[in-house]
């Protein structure tokens, strides 16, 4: 079983061993806790499937600390001028951070992590824990979210324990992540930049810098960028306006929503079926809680959860993106109204 740790020096150096020795070790991002292993190490690698029940098709996102360690994870001699100016351009401005770059792959990563692609998926996180962790074992971490494949993404070391407690030795607790959701996955290893996957960083962020970033909806074809994701037990329905339904609960965008909601139902705002994201209606704040609200409002146990949709700008594309593949789980046979 999991032993939830405090970050100490001498935790860290552990959880570093264990790294160099091929285990895993669940850390803290500022996006969601990371189940990681040494990304030059296939065995290692490949404990991480078989944990997560992550299928290989999937490819896993190879974590960095420092600029001089991308020479060893990207082919840099395939790469022409203008992404190499791209990726100077956002590298510069958004690393550390929540933005992953899809780019040709060195020959040092193992195919098990690319799931046999010749690109890869690279980010340096900001979270100091999980930048302390990489420089002290072996510079790159390869880690997808610490949680079963398919299920809702963890923001506590308490959501790790529940997930993948019997099949760990250690989390570091770095208490609740700072920003919420996974990173925004970025791919420049073809004509032009396109999001595969909106989040952290916000598109608009992106296209400040670089000129348009095309963005094909939640529904592109990306490689393991499956349609049911991020999925809580309790069948889960997205809304613009939430309907009444017995046995429901109810997750508001912002207190405002709510409120009208209430008034409209004649139902007191304090009854304890409604939750919202963020009382002010912020974007930022809606990422940090999307998955503790939901793991907390999964354990009541009810018949169905109903969601409103969030606004489509910022973050709000990375939470409607979470929720939209929440409610696609095919054996409940109902799609959402909104797309
Ligand atoms: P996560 O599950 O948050 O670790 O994110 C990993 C996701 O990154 C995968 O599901 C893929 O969609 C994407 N990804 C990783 N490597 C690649 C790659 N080489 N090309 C395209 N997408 C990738
Ligand atoms: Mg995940």
């Amino acid at each position: 079983m999991a032993h939830i740790v405090a970050v100490s020096e001498q935790s860290l150096r552990y959880a570093a061993d264990l790294i160099k020795a091929g285990d895993l070790v669940a850390f803290p991002t500022e996006t969601v806790y990371g189940l990681g292993a040494n990304a030059f190490d296939e065995r290692a690698c490949a404990r991480i499937f078989t944990v997560k029940r992550r299928p290989s098709f999937d490819p896993l996102i190879v974590h960095i600390a420092d600029f001089s360690t991308l020479d060893r994870i990207i082919d840099r001699s395939a790469l022409n001028a203008a992404t190499e100016k791209t990726m100077h351009t956002v590298i510069s401005s958004l690393w550390p951070g929540p933005l992953t770059l899809v780019l040709p792959k060195h020959a040092s990563i193992p195919p098990i992590v690319t799931s046999g692609l010749s690109t890869v998926a690279v980010r340096m996180p900001s979270h100091p824990v999980a930048q302390q962790l990489i420089r002290l074992s072996t510079g790159a971490i390869a880690a997808p979210s610490a949680n079963r494949f398919g299920f809702l993404s963890p923001t506590t070391p308490q959501h790790v324990e529940e997930s993948l407690g019997t099949d760990l030795v250690l989390i570091l607790d770095g208490g609740h992540t700072t920003v919420g959701v996974e990173s925004t996955i970025l791919d420049l290893s073809e004509d032009s930049p396109h999001l595969l996957r909106p989040g952290g960083i916000s598109r608009e962020q992106l296209e400040s810098l670089i000129g348009p970033v095309a963005y094909s909806g939640s529904t592109h074809k990306a490689p393991g960028q499956l349609k049911s994701h991020y999925a809580p037990r309790t069948p889960l329905y997205m809304f613009r306006d939430i309907p009444f339904a017995d046995g429901t609960l109810f997750l508001f965008f912002d207190s405002t929503s709510r409120d009208k909601w209430c008034e409209e139902h004649n139902i007191a705002p304090t009854d304890e079926r409604l939750a919202v994201l963020s009382p002010h209606a912020s974007l930022e704040e809606s990422a940090v809680n999307l998955f503790s609200v939901l793991h907390e409002l999964d354990k009541r146990g009810a018949k169905q959860l109903y969601v409103q949709q969030v606004p489509l700008y910022g973050l709000g594309l990375a939470i409607h993106d979470r929720l939209q593949k929440a409610s696609n789980k095919k054996k409940w046979g109902q799609t959402s109204e909104s797309e």
